[in-house]
């Protein structure tokens, strides 16, 4: 008995489909956007050699009832599954431009918010009217805003989010892509988008610089970058250490926990005045 057990167990599902809290969560999902209970949190992004916050990534979270506060590795698979990704999407992008607007109007200084956007949504055919109805409702200079997104497999061979790209920068929207290096085809990606930047993905940060093949991919790929005239921001920079090697090799913008966690509104307004990380 226990033998059969042990195996069952082994092949039951932690992830995915046949989980409980999965099943929980996406039976959720819809009234927690309704309740109120997502939120945005703020990381900075600071440039590399001045050590000064020139921006911030918004990143999602989901208050839940029970489980409490979720990363979105939790449901943005179950929202991007159901097409739910579209209308939380959507309430990402108002709220910063809410966010953007009140900043201003409360004389706090200007920085960019970066928003990471599925490639769902920028397939969706009137996506680009939605934001830029949303940069008028809110008078907001689209250089304050700017876009990640992550290279996806889901796509049919073939379809790209080139012609969104395309319109959302002649909009002055800058958009990186995301989780750079660690797709099937980041290269490709690269060859085929116009983008003004890639964020080379924090596996790679955090090998570095003691791992030798880590540290040679960060180096060559912020070389590749450049010569591209890409913008290179590192994410997941925990150590002094790795921040060196990273001025050393002149990339442009860092983020993570070196300088600070993501943070709820309230805390990010400190940083917004001038006050110290936390
Ligand atoms: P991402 O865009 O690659 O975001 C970076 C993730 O790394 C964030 O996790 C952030 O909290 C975490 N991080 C930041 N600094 C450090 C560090 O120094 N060390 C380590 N180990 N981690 C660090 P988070 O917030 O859990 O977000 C996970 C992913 O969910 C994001 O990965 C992004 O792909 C997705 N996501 C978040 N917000 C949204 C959203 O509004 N829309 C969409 N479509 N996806 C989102
Ligand atoms: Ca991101
Ligand atoms: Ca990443
Ligand atoms: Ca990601």
């Amino acid at each position: 008995g226990g033998r059969f057990w042990s195996r069952f167990k082994r092949f039951a599902p932690t992830h995915g489909a046949g989980n409980y809290r999965y099943q929980r969560l996406s039976n959720d999902i819809v009234k927690g956007l309704k309740n109120n209970e997502f939120v945005l949190y703020y990381q900075p992004r600071i440039d590399t050699m001045t050590g000064q916050m020139i921006g911030a990534e918004a990143l999602l979270r989901w208050q839940h009832k029970i489980f409490g506060a979720i990363s979105p590795v939790q449901f943005i698979r179950i929202a991007e599954d159901t097409n739910f990704m579209i209308p939380l999407g959507n309430w990402v992008l108002e709220t910063v431009c809410r966010q953007l607007r009140q900043w201003r109007d409360a004389g706090l200084p200007q920085i960019r918010i970066s928003v990471n956007v599925s490639v769902k949504q920028l397939l969706e055919c009137d996506f680009v009217d939605i934001v830029q109805s949303l940069l008028r409702q809110y008078e907001i200079d689209a250089k304050w805003l700017e876009f990640e997104v992550t290279e996806t497999s889901i796509l049919p061979e073939e379809t790209l989010p080139d012609e969104a790209i395309r319109q959302l920068r002649a909009l002055g929207i800058a958009i990186y892509l995301d989780d750079f290096g660690t797709g099937y085809s980041s290269l490709s990606w690269l060859e085929r988008l116009d983008v003004d930047g890639i964020k080379l993905d924090k596996s790679f940060i955090s090998r570095a610089p003691h791992h030798a093949s880590s540290t040679q991919i960060v180096r060559a790929v912020i070389r590749l970058a450049h010569q591209l005239k890409l913008i290179v921001i590192a994410e997941g920079v925990e150590t002094v250490e790795q921040l060196q090697y990273l001025q050393a090799q002149a990339c442009d913008e860092v983020q993570g926990y070196l300088y600070s966690r993501p943070v709820p509104v309230n805390l990010f307004e400190e940083y917004l005045r001038g006050g110290r990380f936390h």
